[in-house]
């Protein structure tokens, strides 16, 4: 019998099996009901990792990943194509202004070295940027991106090596409870008993929720990518360019670029089909920030789930109304860039180990108990 069964291999739930095994867990069964791991919002994953969140759980949490990938090398025998080209974000509203100069100072304290801009260093510094009406900008060059593919990958394969079971193909339909404490999960193949499951279900995560009885508000929404065709104009150490105010953003890519953007109106649904609306939102949000875009090629798109909690924060840890149930869900968009330290965490709170990193703000019941505080850095 196990004594963990993990509930979806996405990354998070991956990294959990990870770290669970290193920490001395002896029986860990992952499931995950598509032929590939990673293949929910793992892979439709634009890959970015930043320092700069508006939360001090959320910069810990991007710290100790940053560090963790760095060391994955040596760690897994994996590579995760990290590229610190830095993050920089655009804002012309005074109220976000005013937010990210907060952001700046409570990231300085807990030593990230992110600088503030002024419009004229934008201009100077990042010259295919439309400066036009900035108030400022923040940048910060340990932020950029990896590939999430080959981090799922390489941590299945060290899980897989520390002797963690690993199922596709294996969909879980239902949560056993039995004494008003977890029993383990039934499968398509049949049941499996486990005095530990946990929830890493992506943007499936209330439907997992609700198997065992307990509510985890996290909303599935489509978000979409568009990628352009090699363009000269377009500098190889381009930052991830965001636009704050309209939640869009812009990274290289083969020499393109990958973009993105958040349309506040589309209401919550599974859809992952690509469409064209994508790219009119572009051209009214990050595309006014890159002229150079003007002629820019559209050669392909896709679209994947973020898995939104109410204040856009994580969910974290043991459900203490049903022993035995954990949950890591509701990443709102930056489950890739925390599943390290998602992982880590996750495996010692099980262990009963005390946690690297102090989430305890991110639990469930913070949400019922009135303590949710917004992350206001959430793209
Ligand atoms: C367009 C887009 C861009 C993004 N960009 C970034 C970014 O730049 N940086 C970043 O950090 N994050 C980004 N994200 C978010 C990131 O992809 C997610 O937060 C992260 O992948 C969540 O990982 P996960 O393992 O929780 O979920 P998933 O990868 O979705 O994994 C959950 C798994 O659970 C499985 N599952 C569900 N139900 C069951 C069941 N009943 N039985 C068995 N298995 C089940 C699913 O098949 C799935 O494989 C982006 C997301 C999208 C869609």
């Amino acid at each position: 019998m196990p004594e963990v069964a993990i509930v979806g291999g996405g990354v998070v739930g991956v990294s959990i099996a990870y770290h669970l095994a290193k920490l001395g867990a002896r029986e860990v069964a992952l499931l995950e009901r598509e032929p590939v791991l990673g293949s929910g919002s793992t892979s439709r994953s634009a890959g970015g990792i930043r320092l700069q969140f508006g939360t001090a759980a959320n910069v810990r949490l991007s710290q100790w990943s940053l560090g963790f990938l760095k060391r994955l090398p040596e760690e897994a025998d994996a590579d995760p194509g990290l590229r610190q080209v830095g993050y920089l974000m655009l804002v012309a509203d005074p109220a976000h202004w005013s937010d990210m100069l907060a952001n700046a100072r409570m990231q300085r304290e807990l030593g990230v070295p992110v600088e503030t801009l002024s419009p004229n260093e934008v201009a100077a510094r990042f010259p295919y940027v439309d400066a036009t009406g900035l108030l400022g900008a923040t940048f910060c060059p340990e932020d950029g991106y990896a590939d999430p593919y080959a981090v799922v990958q390489g941590l299945a394969r060290a899980a897989r090596r520390l002797g963690v079971t690993i199922r596709t193909g294996a969909e879980v339909t239902a949560i056993r409870v039995a004494g008003g404490r977890i029993a383990g999960v039934e499968t398509a193949e049949g049941p499996l008993d486990a005095p530990v499951v946990v929830n890493a279900a992506g943007p499936g995560a209330g439907l997992i929720g609700r198997m065992a009885g307990v509510e985890v508000p996290v909303l599935p929404y489509r978000r979409q990518i568009y990628v352009t065709a090699p363009h000269p104009g377009l500098p190889g150490d381009m930052p991830m360019t965001i636009d704050y105010d309209t939640a869009s953003w812009a990274r290289g890519d083969g020499g393109g670029l990958l973009m993105g953007a958040s349309d506040p109106d589309e209401p919550s649904s599974f859809r992952t089909d690509p469409d064209d609306a994508g790219v009119l939102l572009l051209g009214r949000t990050i595309m006014r920030r890159l002229p150079l875009l003007a002629d820019a090629e559209i050669v392909r798109s896709w679209a994947g789930l973020y898995e939104v909690s109410p204040d856009e924060n994580p969910v974290l840890g043991p459900v203490p109304e049903l022993p035995g149930f954990f949950v890591a869900n509701g990443f709102s968009g930056h489950g890739f860039q925390h599943s390290p330290a998602v992982g880590r965490v996750l495996a010692e709170m099980i262990l009963g180990l005390p946690p690297s990193i102090d989430v305890s703000t991110l639990d469930l019941a913070r949400f019922r108990e009135g303590r949710a505080i917004r992350e206001n850095a959430a793209i």
